[in-house]
Parts: structure tokens; C-alpha cells; sequence
């Protein structure tokens, strides 16, 4: 079993094929796809494309960037939206904070952060976070809303705080990335980490692995993620698919039997 535990299959990346990447994906294993929201308009489409296609999953949620166009009635959307699709909607974000790009103010990243955790918590769905050079805030901000079950995406902090990140019950999600001869750290936590914390992501269409580098990514790039773990853990790539694979559906609280 495999399950690329975050996607944008929504953006307009896929406008032009979206159909042929998600047979793609079932075709090469890919039972499941968790497809992100990071605006209401995107979440919006995550949720449909969820109706539409029985091996896809939707989060709802405004990601860091977009924090300064939000208002109060964004949030109450999205609040609507996930309640009104409970069988679908798996998850509450991508939320959190971006310090490397500072698209948004910072002051406001962390307001509607704070505010959309607090809405998780009401929602009862686990979070996923986007972290990009605000480990400290993040964790920071995490601790102090006293939530407890999610999943830190495309993680880029350091071993030390992975465990912090489990130590609040947190998994660890790994991009393709870990393929990348230069990506050193994430490679480190994925060799540390115990299989049970982790789970596997595409972050498509960004952040394509080796050896499809410079080109868009899809869904089913994702067993090159799960074979470099593999490697670097020295265990079969087929034990690192189901391993994460079974994270990803407890987590995300999904039961049906896969596909496949
Ligand atoms: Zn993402």
C-alpha cells in the first residue's frame, strides 16, 4: 500500500491533465491521495475533486501566504465547508508559518495560524503544518493551543526537533527532498526516526524528486520518496509504503480498504 499523504491536485498545475495524473497514480500504486487546501477558493476545489474521485481525500485550511487576504468570514467558510463534508474532509490545513518567503506580515501569519488551530480544535481534525524557517514560532504557537494530533509537512527542521514534534504526538511527513544528494538533514531524520512517526509526501506539483528533477510533480513520483527512505534505512521500500501508509489512514482517521 502506498499514499502520498499531500498534494495540490486543485492547483491549476494540473488544469490541463488533472484526469490523467490521478489515473497515473492509481496505475503506478498509489491507493490514496490527501489533497491540500491553502486558500478557500483551493480548498474549495480540494473538497470537489474529493467528491468526485473515490481514492482522494481533502484538507481545508489558508496557508501562511495567504494570511493577510483572510477574514473572518474565510474562516467560517472553511468551517462550514469541512463540516458539511465530514466523509471527505480529512484534516485542517495547511496552516502555519512562512519566514523564509514573508509573503504575509508576520504579526498576521501567526493571528490566523493561531485562529485556524483553535478551529481545528472545534472541527476535530488534526492539523497539518507548514513550517519554513519558523521553527521556534511554530512549535511555539503549536504548544500553546493545546493541540496534539496532526502532522508537520514537508519537514525541514533537524532531528532534535523532530522529537519535540513527537514528543507533542506529531508524525513527521517527508518530502522528495530526502532524494536530493545535498538534503543531508532530512536525510538524517529520516534514517533516525522510528518508521511508526513518519509519513510520505509528494508536495506536488513542487519539490519533484530524483531522478524526475525539473519536472512538474505528480502523485506517483511518490515511490521514489518511499524507496530513498528505504535506502537510507536500509529496510524494503515495500515495508516503508505500508508502514506510512497505515500512519496516514490513522491519523487522518480514513477506513475504507484501499483499492489495491
Ligand atoms: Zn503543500
Amino acid at each position: 500500500m502506498l499514499i502520498d499523504s499531500h498534494a495540490h491536485l486543485e492547483m491549476k498545475e494540473f488544469d490541463s491533465d488533472r484526469e490523467e495524473v490521478i489515473k497515473r497514480a492509481g496505475s503506478e500504486g498509489v491507493d490514496f491521495i490527501v489533497t491540500v487546501g491553502t486558500n478557500l477558493k483551493l480548498s474549495l476545489k480540494a473538497v470537489a475533486l474529493a467528491d468526485q474521485y473515490e481514492n482522494i481525500y481533502a484538507t481545508v485550511g489558508v496557508h501562511p501566504h495567504d494570511a493577510a487576504k483572510t477574514e473572518k468570514n474565510t474562516l467560517e467558510a472553511l468551517k462550514e465547508l469541512a463540516g458539511a463534508h465530514r466523509q471527505k474532509v480529512v484534516a485542517y490545513g495547511e496552516i502555519g508559518l512562512d519566514f523564509f518567503r514573508d509573503i504575509s506580515p508576520r504579526e498576521k501569519q501567526l493571528e490566523i495560524f493561531g485562529r485556524q488551530l483553535e478551529l481545528a480544535g472545534e472541527l476535530n481534525l488534526p492539523v497539518i503544518i507548514h513550517d519554513r524557517e519558523a521553527h521556534k514560532q511554530t512549535l511555539e504557537t503549536v504548544k500553546a493551543s493545546g493541540i496534539r494530533r496532526g502532522v508537520f509537512h514537508c519537514f525541514s527542521g533537524d532531528y532534535e526537533m523532530a522529537k519535540e514534534c513527537l514528543d507533542l504526538g506529531f508524525y513527521i511527513s517527508i518530502p522528495g527532498v530526502v532524494t536530493f544528494d545535498k538534503a543531508k538533514t532530512v536525510q538524517d531524520v529520516a534514517q533516525r526516526l522510528p518508521l511508526s512517526s513518519m509519513l510520505l509526501e509528494t508536495d506536488a506539483p513542487y519539490l519533484t524528486p530524483v531522478p524526475h528533477r525539473g519536472k512538474r510533480n505528480e502523485p506517483s513520483f511518490i515511490i521514489h520518496t518511499a524507496k530513498k527512505v528505504a535506502e537510507i534505512k536500509k529496510i524494503p521500500w515495500e515495508e516503508v509504503a505500508q508502514v506510512t501508509a497505515r500512519n496516514t489512514m490513522n491519523l487522518f482517521g480514513i477506513k475504507v480498504s484501499p483499492v489495491n
